[in-house]
């Protein structure tokens, strides 16, 4: 009777159900499963610190629809992962992650890296198991790809002892999963259309705001035309850039605030009312304004704010028909309209601002001094995360976000360290469907600090990515050489270095020597360019270009606190 070893039968039932890309850190007791995965086929992308190898896993679900796998040990190294799995079930986002366990003859009298890993993952999961039997692992990998991409994207974990890992099935006796199809479309009720038409076409202040669910959504092209047609204006969340170019007239980033803070209606496209978006609430929005709420998920209706047209569905199907809704009646919100002329003198007014700073390129650099074009850029860090978030005015002077899904950040949760796994999930995939792009990874010298040694994983699988550090010696902000060394001249370092300092002018870009490869460090915005420019023609190469700025320069002036004014 044929047996099969259950590192197979994992291996194949993930190429069956559509996974394709595996990113992890091997050990005991995964190691061949590695080679299983190698060996059916999957591409297997060995990374250098969990965290960022589950950043890549659910960013390459992000892109492609279909998730993503992240390969760990028992313990220690599942313990790595669950901050990457929080985030990847925070931002709605595909990830299965796969744990080895300890031996369950072990179990309890203290075995290996022995944790209670499936309870452990729960909290982050839609689906956590560990398949009993060598013979029902496809159940549960058909499970777990179903759940990471039916209804709301999320996380499944599977978890695997060692004594599984080393076991054969039968295999006439293998359970036979059928490869399930792609997640069925939900279709709006057709009445709920007709009210959102009917609202949008009384509203005197329209806005729709357009998140990463009409991302994930690829509504691209349906919200395309239906913006233009409409002529309504529009602002995409951080990760919705680009799903309707940031360069089309009806895009109203830069009057975010008073877009916001006036609309009568707003249609919310795939985006959460979160901290991200102000929780809907006063003073950052009109006491009265009125939501037409559109997401896949029915529990997030209604969230903070009761919404007066709450549609589950899922945002092309939507777009579709309250197109056809509007265009029955010509409706085209003219630029004659008060609330276009509001917004185009905003516009202009910070437009304007935001460029004064960027054309100032004195030395020592302040944040908008000329940033290169993004290809596919994995922005990161806390104050340039902010800056690329909400400052997309200066962006859009040398490289708006015209394209969908090409813009990732630290999202919904907030998570420093994200840069590096995305920009490797990111280039991987352009390499794959996307030939001759770059990718660009902006981040803090903060950020870098998390998994700056990716730059490894890039080296060794010939990965183009550029990684702009905006550095400026610290969190938030540091110290110019003089002032850090005066502060730290006398006294215990450990009660005197401020806990936002980091290194002052380290040369990260030196890290490419280590390879034998040229990284780049700017103080002016000419070497800048130049560096750009250079780093444009690598095709087979990541590099570093260090940009010191100065650790003081700060953004433009908000007219609210960030964070801190929403009363709920
Ligand atoms: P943003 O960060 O852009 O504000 P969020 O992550 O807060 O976006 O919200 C995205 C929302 O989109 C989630 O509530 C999610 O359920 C929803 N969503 C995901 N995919 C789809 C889809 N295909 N159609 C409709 N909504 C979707
Ligand atoms: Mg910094």
């Amino acid at each position: 009777m044929a047996e099969v070893e259950a590192v197979q039968i994992i291996a194949e039932s993930l190429k069956q159900q559509g996974v394709e890309y595996v990113f992890g850190i091997i050990g005991i007791p995964v190691i061949e499963l590695s080679m299983a995965f190698q060996a059916a086929g999957l591409k297997y992308i060995g990374m250098r610190n969990e965290q960022a190898a589950c950043y890549a896993a659910q960013a390459i679900g992000y892109l492609t629809g279909k998730p993503g796998v992240c390969l760990v040990v028992s313990g220690p190294g599942l313990l790595h992962v669950t901050g990457g799995m929080a985030n990847a079930q925070v931002n709605c986002w595909p990830l299965i992650v796969i744990g080895g366990a300890t031996n369950q003859d072990h179990e309890g009298i203290g075995g290996f890296q022995e944790c209670p890993q499936v309870e452990l993952s729960r909290p982050y999961c839609k689906y956590a198991a560990r398949p009993a039997t060598a013979a029902l692992i496809p159940l549960h990998v058909e499970k777990a790809v179903r759940y990471a991409t039916y209804g709301r994207p999320g996380v499944a974990y599977l978890d695997f002892p060692g004594n599984i890992l080393q076991s054969k099935a039968q295999e006439s006796r293998i359970y036979k999963a059928l490869a399930h199809p792609a997640p069925p479309l939900a279709y709006p009720p057709h009445d709920d259309v007709i009210r959102a038409a009917k609202l949008l076409r009384q509203a005197k202040r329209p806005l729709v705001i357009v998140g990463k669910g009409s991302a994930y959504a690829h509504a691209e092209n349906t919200l395309r035309h239906f913006i233009e047609n409409t002529n309504l204006p529009f602002l995409p969340t951080p990760m919705g850039k680009g799903v309707v170019s940031d360069t089309a007239p009806q895009c109203v980033s830069s009057a975010r605030t008073l877009a916001l803070q006036k609309a009568d209606v707003v249609l919310l496209l795939g985006a959460r009312l979160n901290w991200i978006l102000h929780f809907g609430k006063a003073p950052r929005y009109d006491k009265d304004v009125k939501f037409i709420q559109v997401d896949i998920n029915p529990e997030e209706l209604h969230n903070s704010v009761v919404a007066s047209v709450a549609i589950q569905a899922d945002i092309r199907p939507f777009a579709e028909q309250l197109f056809e809704q509007m265009n029955a009646v010509n409706f085209r919100f003219g630029y004659e309209q008060d609330w276009w002329k509001q917004l185009a003198v905003k516009c202009k007014q910070n437009r304007d601002t935001v460029q004064k700073m960027s054309l100032n390129t004195e030395t020592p650099l302040n944040y908008y001094a000329g940033v290169p074009p993004p290809a596919r850029a994995a922005a990161q860090g806390h104050d340039h995360r902010q800056r690329g978030r909400q400052h997309h005015g200066h962006w859009s002077l040398h490289a708006a976000n015209e394209q969908p899904r090409h813009r990732l950040d630290a999202g919904t949760f907030g998570t420093m360290g994200v840069g590096p796994g995305f920009a490797v999930a990111a280039a991987l995939f352009c390499r794959d469907f996307a030939p001759g792009k770059r990718v660009l990874c902006v981040e803090g010298d903060s950020a870098f600090g998390f998994s700056g040694m990716e730059i490894e994983t890039m080296v060794r699988y010939k990965l183009p990515v550029t990684i702009v550090i905006v550095n400026n010696n610290g969190i938030y902000g540091g110290f110019d050489k003089d002032t850090f060394e005066a502060i730290r001249s006398e006294g215990d370092l450990t009660q005197i270095t401020p806990p936002s300092a980091l290194g002052v002018q380290v040369r990260y870009e030196e890290m490419m020597k280590m390879f034998g490869m040229q990284g780049y460090f700017c103080t002016e915005i000419e070497q800048l360019q130049a560096a750009v420019k250079a780093a444009n023609q690598l095709t087979d190469r990541p590099t570093i270009i260090n940009v010191a700025i100065s650790p003081s320069s700060d953004r433009k002036p908000q007219s609210f606190n960030w964070l801190t004014e929403s009363k709920l």
